[in-house]
């Protein structure tokens, strides 16, 4: 059985805006705004080819971006199918309460990937070309500034060494 895979959307599946307030960012419609990054699509998308199952977990601010975040989901490839098993969490929720050990969570922000490895998860950072300054997470990690066909086989070769 392969692994489950949670990918975040804010600064992982579309870009994060750091000068942006909680009320901007709660606005509806905001999320729908931004752009899909192109490298991290396509990470979902092959991951999904290859047997993955394959599924969003975002933190939300109210149920404006949750509309928004599930309507991202639905756009993806496969959308359809990924939204079924997509989770959403209150901000400042944590992320851990819908894993099962060894499942995979790929994510921008590293207290999240400690707190889901802390919990027998496994992390796959992602540096999006403003975050990761401090260089403190040494485990898994792809960069979606990369080319998508790059950032993709970084995907893959991690996913086939946890596979082992
Ligand atoms: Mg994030």
């Amino acid at each position: 059985m392969k692994k489950t895979i949670w990918v975040d959307i804010d600064g992982t599946l579309i870009p994060f805006d750091p000068t942006k307030t909680l009320e901007e960012v709660g606005r509806p419609g905001y999320s729908l705004k931004l752009p899909i990054i192109e490298s991290i699509k396509q990470c979902i998308k092959r991951a999904y080819e290859a047997g993955y199952q394959v599924k969003i977990l975002s933190a939300i601010l109210n149920e404006y971006a949750k509309k928004d975040k599930i309507e991202i989901t639905v756009s993806l490839p496969y959308g359809k199918e990924i939204v079924k098993g997509s989770r959403f969490v209150q901000y400042g929720e944590s992320k851990t309460q819908f894993m099962e050990p060894g499942d995979i969570l790929v994510d921008d922000f590293s207290p999240n990937l400690r707190e889901w490895e802390a919990a027998g998860g496994i992390g796959i950072k992602v540096y999006n070309g403003i975050n990761g300054t401090k260089g403190t997470w040494k485990g898994y990690s792809i960069h979606s500034t990369a080319e998508p066909e790059n950032c993709v086989k970084q995907f893959m070769g991690i996913l086939s060494m946890i596979d082992k």
